[in-house]
């Protein structure tokens, strides 16, 4: 079999890192096309020198050693690619994403941004040019995997582990620590997600994506807490049959997922396995008066258009600032329910609309924060 041609937007990130983990155990199916990181340098010097790509990109693009440069842009348009992977995050990754659908090259789709600012775009161009969106992140991998025939399902079932607070009260939240929040108790991974893990934020952007990816109207998406993060997400079919899609968790089962479809190979296999060892699974309703980010996705999505654009952007601006120490935890969700509140939605807003309205939202967001700190 030939290699599968790949580049990875964003190689030095959580996901690029683990998704060269994965290429270490099936060296003689991938062959790296190009490599692109945003602002670490060193690794991707040291990336470029192991796995040698042609090309390679980065925001200082004068100081790559050892491969051509390449803009994003060109990088998506090369038709050598059989897939790339777009791990980069924020909203860096929508338009590489729409370059490489136009070119008819498949996507492994890591960046959420993509899906929850622009899927009305995104989705029906890549039904235009025939390409294949494959999903990355975990819950989408898993009802991926277990979609015979969209049609005959009635409602996809998304896991949540619930994160760092699952089991904290209210005001315990309210205090919650940079530290704290960054303590998620399954999932390793970049620091913006895993506070919108601990927000929930992160489960009502993923029901989003759901949405555009499986073109599933909202009220057909429930969201289950399962605090093993053992079923990464199920579907449940017209006759009442649930088909789930277990695993142990780790990210590395879902990056080879989507980089070798439709093929399976161990690759990175660890261990077999064993619902003996896992011995149970629990499953709760999640609690919607501590997790109101997810109610508020939820609102966002069914009102659709730009609004989804709003949650995005004040939810990620908020996000940074309480990861500078500036604001509070519950603070990301009351600023973002004020973006939002105060945004008058576009119906179907175009690419520049999407990212004046990002621009726009994020700039309110800040001047909000300057303005008030932490009392919204
Ligand atoms: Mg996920």
């Amino acid at each position: 079999m030939d290699k599968i041609k790949i580049s990875i937007l964003g190689s030095t990130g959580s996901i690029g890192r683990q998704a060269l983990e994965v290429i270490d155990k099936l060296p003689d199916k991938f062959e790296i096309i190009s490599l692109t990181a945003g602002s670490n340098i060193e690794l991707l010097n040291e990336q470029i020198k192991k796995y040698k790509p042609k090309y390679a990109y980065c925001s200082n693009p004068n100081q790559i050693e050892g491969a051509k440069v390449l803009s994003l842009d060109e990088i998506c348009s090369n038709r050598d690619n059989d897939i790339i992977l777009v791990a980069v995050s924020g909203k860096i990754g929508l338009k590489p994403t729409i370059t490489a659908i136009k070119n008819r090259i498949n996507i492994a789709l890591a960046n959420k941004e993509t899906l929850v600012m622009a899927g009305d775009i995104v989705m029906p161009l890549a039904k235009e040019y025939g390409v294949k969106i494959i999903p990355v992140d975990s819950e989408h991998c898993a009802i991926h995997q277990c979609i015979k025939d969209i049609s005959q399902v009635d409602k996809l079932i998304i896991t949540a582990s619930g994160g760092p607070f699952l089991k904290k009260t209210v005001s315990e939240m309210k205090e919650a620590t940079v530290e704290q929040a960054l303590a998620h108790p399954r999932w390793n991974m970049g620091k913006k997600i895993t506070v919108d893990s601990a927000t929930l934020m992160n489960k009502g952007l993923e029901v989003i994506e759901a949405h555009h990816l499986f073109n599933m109207p909202y009220d057909k998406i429930e969201v289950v807490v399962h605090p093993q993060s053992i079923v990464h997400s199920a579907i449940e079919y017209a006759d009442g049959s649930v088909i789930a899609q277990l695993g142990l968790p780790s990210m590395h089962i879902p990056i080879q997922y989507a980089i070798t479809y439709p093929e399976r190979y161990e690759g990175i296999k660890s261990k077999s396995f064993s619902f003996a060892e896992i011995a149970r699974l629990d499953f709760e309703e999640p609690d919607w008066n501590k997790f109101k980010a997810l109610e508020m996705a939820y609102e966002a999505g069914k009102k659709g258009g730009s609004a989804t654009v709003c949650l995005n952007a004040a939810n990620e601006e908020s996000v940074f600032a309480f990861l500078r120490g500036e604001i509070k935890l519950f603070d990301i969700i009351d600023l973002t329910k004020k973006m939002i509140r105060e945004h008058s939605v576009i119906k179907s807003p175009s690419l520049d609309d999407i990212f004046e309205i990002d621009n726009e939202i994020r700039i309110k967001t800040r001047e909000q924060i300057l303005l008030t700190g932490s009392k919204v």
